[in-house]
């Protein structure tokens, strides 16, 4: 049977122009070989200068694709990045 993963970041905590700018860290992406991620503007955001964006995410757009390897688990220095 198919299993759904389920992988899902803080965004309180990384992105949306909260604590960390995923921007300045990628360590989950990098660490991802599959390569299930996706650094994006914040759809939807207001931005002060549209122009200069601060506000982005990184989603887990392909988890099909995920190995539950928890390398982006265990590398994510803010504990964000929960996969079940
Ligand atoms: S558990 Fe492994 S394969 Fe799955 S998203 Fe994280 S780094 Fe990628
Ligand atoms: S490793 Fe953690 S802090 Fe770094 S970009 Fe990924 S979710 Fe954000």
């Amino acid at each position: 049977m198919f299993r759904k993963n389920k992988i899902t970041i803080d965004y309180s905590i990384c992105g949306d122009g909260n604590k960390i700018d995923p921007r300045d860290c990628l360590k989950c992406m990098q660490a991802c070989k599959p390569a299930v991620f996706l650094l994006h503007q914040t759809i939807g955001a207001k931005e002060k200068n549209p122009l200069d964006p601060q506000k982005w995410r990184i989603t887990a757009l392909w988890p099909s694709l995920c190995t539950k390897c928890m390398a982006c688990v265990q590398i994510c220095p803010e504990n964000a990045v929960k996969v079940r």
